[in-house]
């Protein structure tokens, strides 16, 4: 018999429901442990990647009425943002829409994930208006003073994305590597936090609605509809949430070697009504094929598995004494949100491996995946040069999500 979302309310009002993480289920299936629908009320999925389908929509004062008719150009911190959709003429406002891959015009490794993220911390915001009267407005904001702030993803939760690889001898330059990615098969990049992927533990979304609640980088969002690019095989989601209650830790940006990118971390809750939803959140990396395209043109060459890409460690381990100082420190050049500058920052820290595979000393090491490849009749060893998903981020939403469905503060709907 299957269950009802009424009767796994009553339970959670009654302090009895029983809640999982997504890491919990997966641990438990690896112990062989005996799960059944009477064990599990709700599994709380995450994941936490690059998706540059990221835009804020915002609302904010910048002059006193009559100052300036329309925005024509905006930028924060030099970020350029759309102006409009609404004009606010003569008001002394702006509605703007801002791109988390916009590039700031004065620093190419600095663009919207990283603003948002300042925002966030509450840093004071540099911000530019150019009107269509040929007059320059130059202020400051906080997040205080943005009425309206809220993110919207276009493109959210990707299930099972892919790895790639640069077969030619020229280094190719995209968004999926923070540097020029080398070759031939010098090293492979990937995106998706596999088994933790609410879409991987619900692929049929019978759960997962238009309309579900959901947290977005820590803030109670919503749902709103299939993201673009969407299909019943590789589905992702369209969410809305309001900025000012994001915690920047989930949320910020990540440079490439295209361009800075932003990335975001999502958790999804799955109500276990009967034992097809049950054994939907079963799946594990093992049986998530990866598969591996080529950089220069995304044509599938290869494959693997999520279980082999993400072997290895969550975080870098840290030896400032092997530390040479070298003229050019090419940690500090590659790491893609920041981390190093002298010192590790590990609450910045994506996880990502660069640093492990950059520094000539061994001053951060990171035991990352090897994939076995087939080429020219021979087998070779590539391995993980960066991963553009966390799942530490991902974890650690799922555990908060557990927390807040537990104390009545999360709708289960
Ligand atoms: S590359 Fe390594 S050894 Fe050189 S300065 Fe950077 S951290 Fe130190
Ligand atoms: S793993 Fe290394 S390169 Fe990647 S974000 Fe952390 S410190 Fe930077």
């Amino acid at each position: 018999m299957g269950k009802t979302i009424k009767g796994i309310k009553e339970k959670i009002e009654k302090g009895e429901a029983q809640i999982f993480t997504v890491q919990q289920i997966k641990e438990m299936l690896r112990n062989q442990e005996r799960i059944s629908i009477d064990d599990v009320d709700i599994v709380t999925t995450a994941t936490c990647g690059i998706m540059s389908g990221t835009a804020a929509i915002m609302h904010f004062k910048v002059a006193e009425p009559g100052k300036f008719k329309k925005a024509k150009k905006v930028y924060l911190n030099g970020v350029p943002a759309t102006p409009g959709p609404c004009p606010n003429e003569n008001l002394g406002l702006v509605d703007i829409i801002l791109y988390g891959t916009s590039t700031s015009i004065e620093n190419p490794d600095y663009g919207g994930g990283f603003l948002l993220n300042d925002i966030l911390k509450r840093k004071e915001i540099e911000v530019i208006i150019e009107s269509t009267d040929s007059k320059t407005i130059k202020t400051s904001l906080t997040l205080d003073k943005i009425k309206t702030a809220r993110i919207i993803g276009t493109r959210m939760a990707y299930k099972n994305y892919m790895a790639f690889i640069n077969p030619s001898d020229e280094p190719i330059p995209s968004i999926f590597n923070p540097i020029p990615m080398e070759g031939p098969y010098k090293g492979l990049s990937f995106s998706g936090c596999g088994e933790l992927n609410p879409l991987q533990n619900d692929p049929t979304m019978e759960t997962i609605k238009i309309g579900s609640p959901i947290l977005l980088n820590g803030a109670p969002g919503m749902i709103i509809g299939e993201g673009t690019r969407s299909t019943p095989e590789k589905p992702n989601l369209m969410i809305a949430a309001d900025l000012h209650h994001m915690n920047p830790y989930y949320i910020g940006g990540f440079r490439t070697a295209a361009g800075p990118e932003i990335f975001n971390t999502i958790a999804i809750p799955i109500p276990i009504l009967n034992k097809k939803i049950l054994a939907n959140t079963l799946i594990t990396n093992d049986n998530i094929p990866l598969p591996i395209a080529d950089i220069r043109d995304r044509r599938i060459i290869n494959k693997t598995n999520y279980k082999i890409a993400w072997m290895g460690d969550e975080r870098p381990s840290y030896h400032p004494q092997r530390c040479a100082n070298c003229e050019k420190c090419l940690v500090a050049e590659r790491c893609p949100t920041l981390a190093f500058k002298n010192t590790l920052d590990l609450e910045k820290c994506f996880g990502c491996g660069m640093c492990a595979n950059s520094c000539p000393n061994n001053v951060f090491e990171m035991r990352t995946g090897k994939v076995t490849l087939q080429t020219n009749n021979k087998s070779i060893k590539v391995p993980v040069v960066c991963r553009q998903s966390d799942i530490k981020r991902a974890k650690k939403l799922a555990e908060e999500l557990k927390y807040r469905i537990e104390s009545g503060e999360f709708p289960i709907r």
